[in-house]
């Protein structure tokens, strides 16, 4: 069973000990040492496995992964075979360990103000490369926070993370272990390893963590979203929440600039903005409506074609939403076929009353399809010259 240094020191980022045990990686190329005594934190409790190298007297090879097996045995996988025996010095990425700390040591705090504040259960964390997410049941199976709840979250996190409280990592005694106001029972029945945030939260947890609550930076709630009956809260800490903040700071600034105004008044003046679009689209829209009516009543056929009238157009790409509206406002009325391509995109339609197939004319000249009275497709603007003529053959 390899001793766990990381118990004893979160911060050990170099230790030296033994290799144990050797055998084949899971990938080719790779092999998983055993080591006596180890710094590294192998993935569990939502916490990924520490990276980094181990250095012996041969050279070194890389720790790509850290996992430990049912006996308690910590395997480290390399990138390079080691022998057993061999005496190593393990050196950690402590940049890497440091910002799963923080996730580690927020997700505590978060944790116990929910409990406190809402009397919601939090389970399974999952610290991910951008984010970090918990799944918490809420009283009334609510699945969702308010805004005046997530702020007083973080605020109430933040301000006990600022009082910079120690955080305690110990192994108590059967007996002590029952006096403990545990947030939640343990979930392991020997070994329990307990960790105190200072006054604020105290449960069971073999992970790593900061030293003290100020060490967790800040912690910054990104998106509360229902998931399987519980609210799924995503956030951030310490070094990442300052990340997320200059990247959001500099979104608005730019966005700011962009519209010409304080990034107070951002959601005001891009709402404002977006209705007088949208009124500019409509109006260039039905302008746009009239002008392709106007081109196919131009465009309409003289011969006769047993009192249906038929209108060929080949135009330049025009507003989806405006062929639309002018090809029903067109076909609303009897009698008439409409064989159009606006820049590639074919529209062959008919009023009710005409018996014919649009939808297999389409196919005939080029690829798309739809219902009888209306297709769509795609295809060159000579496809509607040869619809014509086929119309023109068939129909006489
Ligand atoms: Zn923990």
């Amino acid at each position: 069973m390899t001793e766990r240094l990381y118990y004893e020191d979160a911060y050990l980022w170099e230790f030296d000990g033994t290799v144990t045990r050797v055998r084949e990686g899971k990938k080719q190329g790779t092999w998983e040492a055993a080591l006596d005594r180890s710094a590294f934190y192998p993935t569990s409790g939502g916490q990924p496995f520490d990276a980094g190298r181990l250095v012996f007297a041969e050279g070194e090879a890389s720790v790509t992964d850290v996992e430990a097996d049912r006996e308690g045995e910590v395997w480290h996988t390399l990138d390079r075979p080691v022998a057993e025996g061999t005496a190593i010095h393990g050196i950690i990425d402590g940049k890497r360990r440091t910002d799963h700390m923080e996730q580690h040591g927020g997700e505590h705090m978060l944790a116990g103000a929910i409990w406190e504040k809402l009397q919601g259960t939090t389970i399974g964390l999952h610290l991910g490369q951008e984010d970090s997410t918990i799944d918490v049941t809420l009283p009334d199976e609510r699945t969702h926070l308010t805004e005046e709840e997530i702020r007083m979250l973080e605020d109430t996190v933040n301000e006990r993370i600022r009082l910079d409280a120690p955080i305690r990592c110990w192994f108590p005694s059967a007996e002590e272990l029952e006096s403990l106001p545990l947030r939640k029972a343990p979930t392991v029945q020997e070994h329990v390893r307990i960790v105190a945030m200072g006054e604020f939260e105290m449960v069971a947890c073999g992970g790593t963590h900061p030293s003290s609550t100020g060490r967790i930076g800040m912690v910054k709630i990104l998106s509360v979203i229902p998931a399987k009956g519980k609210a799924r809260i995503s956030f951030v800490c310490g070094g990442r929440a300052a990340a997320v903040f200059q990247r959001y700071m500099r979104c608005a600034d730019k966005a700011g600039a962009a519209l010409s105004c304080p990034v107070e008044k951002l959601s005001r003046s891009a709402s404002e903005l977006k209705s007088r679009l949208a009124e500019a689209e409509r109006k260039a829209n039905r302008f746009e409506t009239r002008e392709l009516l106007g081109m196919f009543r131009e465009a309409e056929s003289n011969e006769d074609l047993k009192g249906i009238t038929l209108a060929a157009v080949v135009t330049g790409e025009k507003d989806a939403r405006a062929v639309s509206a002018a090809v029903s406002e067109y076909i609303a009325e009897k009698g008439r076929l409409l064989l159009l391509a606006a820049g590639e995109r074919l529209t062959f339609a008919r009023s009710t009353d005409v018996k014919v197939d649009m939808s297999e004319l389409i196919r005939r000249v080029g690829r798309g399809g739809g219902r009888p009275d209306l297709a769509g497709g795609a295809g060159i603007p000579e496809c509607v010259g040869v619809a014509r003529k086929i119309l023109m053959t068939e129909m006489k």
